[in-house]
């Protein structure tokens, strides 16, 4: 396996439209990096230069420390797996996996040995002789994965292999590909512009937009330490709840207002935040954040609400509430069992000690951002 080094990356298409822009990033040996955000943020031409699909305008691309910028996509001991599966609808399943291999003159024992290994790893071995269209859609997407492994790559790609799938299939090849992470020690880069497949796959997430990388690094700390509005706003569903409004100083303490909603910051969060008097700012509240009125002995710095109940979501295990709050949409995830009534009012609490502040005009996050 093998290590992916990008330094100052750039990508621009017909000298105008700057889809990755200055891109450092270092994947280290078995590590399973995710490129997450929203469509056209540069991700999939990010994964194409490093597969040599795609020139580089600027840069350097270094696989297993070998500069790879003008060395051709089949000589990178790189494999790619696609939306798509591209699979060859005439061959067999085995004659699908098979054939790179052939292609590039493995003995024959080698390539029977790496396929039924292969098939054996994603549970596929009783398909070997059946052709792509009698499969399902996730057994295709095995196969693609299939072809692959055998190749025994430095680097596996992959661009949104499970976008093409169901809801409940795409949980299931989630975990097998984290699986297979685990069984082959592999060295993945993985694009999605799915969240949660961010946060559950990726030893680390690259956020991006713009051609630019936001935040990178592991999840939990994307989750709880958003550098900018923008990543604290993409990562977590529901979204974040932001609301504009101004920090002052009050009797020694530090207070959140926007119009009638009046929140106390509490002091560790204030120490964070500095000398804050009179700043315009955004608050961020995680819809988990938010808790009913009785609740609030398990909040250690609540502000309480009354909220306007304009939807309720029963989910099962919890509940979504929107409501207004000072003209924002607000989403709170409370977990009851008996929903209250849309249309109705009900007192909730927010958990300023999980507050978040943006800087109205940048995006910085005032407590993890770093320094200007
Ligand atoms: P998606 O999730 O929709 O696939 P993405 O994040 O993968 O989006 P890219 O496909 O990398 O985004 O595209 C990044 C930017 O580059 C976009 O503005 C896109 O329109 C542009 N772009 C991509 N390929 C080309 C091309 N061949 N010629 C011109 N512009 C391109």
């Amino acid at each position: 396996m093998a290590n992916v080094v990008l330094k100052g990356v750039t990508k621009i298409f017909d000298g105008t439209v700057v889809a990755v822009k200055d891109m450092d990033l270092e994947v280290h040996d078995r590590e399973f990096v995710v490129l997450v955000g929203p469509s056209g943020c540069g991700k999939s031409t990010l994964l194409r230069m490093v597969a040599g699909l795609e020139e580089i305008t600027s840069g350097e691309i270094l696989i297993d420390d070998r500069l790879v910028n003008d060395v051709p996509p089949k000589d990178r001991d790189i494999a790619m797996v696609f939306q798509n599966y591209a699979l060859y609808p005439h061959m067999t399943v085995y004659d699908n996996m098979a054939f790179g291999l052939r292609l590039r003159k493995y003995p024959r024992e080698e390539i029977d040995q790496r396929v039924r290994e292969a098939a054996d790893i994603l549970d596929i071995a009783a398909l070997l002789d059946r052709r792509p269209k009698a499969l399902s859609g996730g057994q295709r997407q095995r196969v693609a994965v299939g072809r692959a492994i055998v190749r025994k790559p430095k680097v596996f790609l992959f661009d949104e292999p499970l976008s093409n799938l169901d809801a409940k299939l795409r949980v299931q090849t989630r975990t097998e590909i984290s699986k297979i992470h685990e069984r082959l020690k592999a060295t993945i880069i993985y694009v999605t512009h799915d969240q949660v497949e961010a946060m559950t796959m990726g030893s680390r997430i690259v956020v991006m937009k713009d051609g630019v990388a936001h935040q990178v690094a592991d999840p939990l700390t994307i989750y709880q330490k958003p550098v900018n509005q923008f990543v604290a706003g993409f990562i977590g569903s529901p979204a974040m709840n932001f609301i504009e409004g101004r920090l002052t100083r009050e009797n020694g303490s530090t207070v959140f207002e926007a119009g009638a909603f009046r929140a106390p910051v509490p002091p560790e969060r204030a120490r964070a935040l500095g000398d804050v008097s009179d700043r315009q700012v955004v608050l961020g509240v995680r819809p988990e954040d938010i808790f009913e009125i009785a609740d609030a002995d398990r909040v250690a710095a609540p502000a309480r609400v009354t909220a306007h109940l304009d939807v309720v979501e029963p989910m099962g295990n919890e509940i979504f509430l929107y409501f207004r709050l000072e003209e924002r949409d607000m989403v709170a995830r409370i977990d009851v069992r008996v929903p209250p009534a849309v249309n109705s009012d009900v007192d909730l609490i927010f958990d300023m000690e999980s507050s978040h502040f943006f800087d109205t005009e940048s995006g910085r996050s005032l407590l993890f951002g770093g320094e200007v």
